[in-house]
Formats: C-alpha cells, sequence, structure tokens
C-alpha cells in the first residue's frame, strides 16, 4: 500500500463515486484511517437507522431491500445534518454520495455555504461481471461489520469473523434481483455524474477490479494528483 510518510490534511470533501461493489468502502476505511477523517457512507447511516427503527429507517428499509435509491429530500437532509459537524471540518470522504444530479447539485450549495472546498472524486471503475460476483459473494459481520467475500476473500471458519467471530450475513439488497435494479439504479441516475465531476476538472479515474491493496495505491497517488491540481 502507498501511503505518504508524513501525514498531510485531507482539508478537502472527497467522494467515491462508482457502482455498487465497487470497493468504495473498503477503500474509504483505508483513507479514513490514513488522515483521520470521517468517512460518510450514506447506506451505513440508512442501515443504522434501520436497525434503530427511526422514522427514516422505517421508510428506507422497503426502497433498500428492492435495490431502490431512497429520496433525495430524506438524504439530503441526513447528509446536511451529518457534514455540518465539527469532525468533518479537517475533510471527509463521502461514500455513495452523491448517487443522482439533483444531490451532486445540492452538495455543491452545501459545501459553498460551509466556506468548504469543492470536492475532488475518485471514481472506482469496474467491469459489470466483477461487481456482480463482489455482491452476490460478499458477507458482512454482525458484530464489527468486517467485510468478507466467500469467493475473493472468505473467512477461515466459514460463516464466522475471523476478527471477533461474529456470525457473517447477507445484506437483503445483495440477492440477485435487488443487485440487478441497484446496477440498474447505477446506470441510470449515479453514472452521469462522472460527466458532471469530470466537466469540473476534480476528478481521478481508478480501475477498481485489482486486489485490494493495489487499488488503494492507486486511489492514494490519484489523491495525490488531485491535491497537486487544488
Ligand atoms: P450502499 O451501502 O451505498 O450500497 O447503499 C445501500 C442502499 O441505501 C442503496 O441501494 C439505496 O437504497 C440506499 N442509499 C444509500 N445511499 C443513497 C443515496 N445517496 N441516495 C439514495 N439512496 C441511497
Amino acid at each position: 500500500m502507498v501511503q505518504a510518510d508524513v501525514k498531510k490534511p485531507l482539508a478537502r470533501p472527497v467522494i467515491f463515486l462508482g457502482p455498487p461493489g465497487a470497493g468504495k468502502g473498503t477503500q474509504a476505511k483505508l483513507v479514513c484511517e490514513h488522515y483521520g477523517v470521517p468517512h460518510l457512507s450514506t447506506g451505513d447511516m440508512l442501515r443504522e437507522n434501520v436497525r434503530q427503527g427511526t422514522p427514516l429507517g422505517l421508510l428506507a428499509r422497503p426502497i433498500m431491500e428492492r435495490g431502490d435509491l431512497v429520496p433525495d429530500d430524506l438524504i439530503l437532509r441526513m447528509v446536511e445534518e451529518r457534514i455540518a459537524r465539527r469532525d468533518c471540518l479537517e475533510g471527509f470522504v463521502l461514500d455513495g454520495f452523491p448517487r443522482t444530479l439533483a444531490q451532486a447539485q445540492a452538495l455543491d450549495t452545501m459545501l459553498k455555504t460551509q466556506r468548504a472546498f469543492p470536492p475532488a472524486v475518485i471514481y472506482f471503475n469496474v467491469p459489470e461481471d466483477v461487481l456482480i460476483r463482489r455482491l452476490s459473494g460478499r458477507r458482512t459481520c454482525k458484530v464489527g461489520f468486517e467485510i468478507y467475500n466467500i469467493y475473493e476473500r472468505p473467512p477461515k471458519v466459514e460463516g464466522r469473523c475471523d476478527v471477533d467471530g461474529g456470525e457473517l450475513i447477507q445484506r437483503p439488497d445483495d440477492r440477485p434481483e435487488a443487485i440487478r435494479e441497484r446496477l440498474l439504479a447505477y446506470r441510470n441516475l449515479t453514472e452521469p455524474l462522472v460527466e458532471y465531476y469530470r466537466r469540473q476538472g476534480a476528478l481521478e479515474e481508478v480501475a477498481g477490479k485489482a486486489t485490494v491493496a493495489d487499488v488503494s495505491a492507486a486511489v492514494f497517488s490519484a489523491l495525490e494528483r488531485l491535491e497537486a491540481r487544488q
């Protein structure tokens, strides 16, 4: 993994853009650990709301299980509240947001209002067959949320987390019908954002098909290129 010896601050919001199963969550954790900034995954936030049975969780649950997108206004309220917190002052990584043009435009407005830097974008480009294999093989620890893949990164003991022995479960939206819907939603609503951000000149593309370590090296050098361009 390529990481700078001296830790420089991230200082600006970074968006991890790419289809479901591209490895955004795994890579976001590594970048956030390195820079000491928060990892804002709208999927994780929604799943937490579902677990706690909040009004937002109750509304979002059936939509998520189908693989559709949760309405923009609900997502935007959740994100706006989160990025206004103090821990986001030194930058943050957005994973799974924005997912529609309306969300991207609303984010631009939010960042301007907060006088934050405009976002830098890492786009994870991954072929569809790889995505399907990753999503259908994904298992998550019920206890510590460690992520495995039964094909590429299986646990030592089937169905159990290597770290804490927790039960490994499949997300309801990683079932075949939901995977199809999620990829469709990505292609129709999210993929146009690649051009939106490319035109703003703040996008770097990373081939996300390789191993976690190789993709991570590519992500860190893409971040350095984006920083040099700032
Ligand atoms: P993820 O963990 O990013 O794959 O998100 C899981 C599910 O949460 C998605 O399939 C959507 O139903 C919902 N979701 C997460 N982020 C967003 C977003 N930015 N906009 C709309 N729905 C979202």
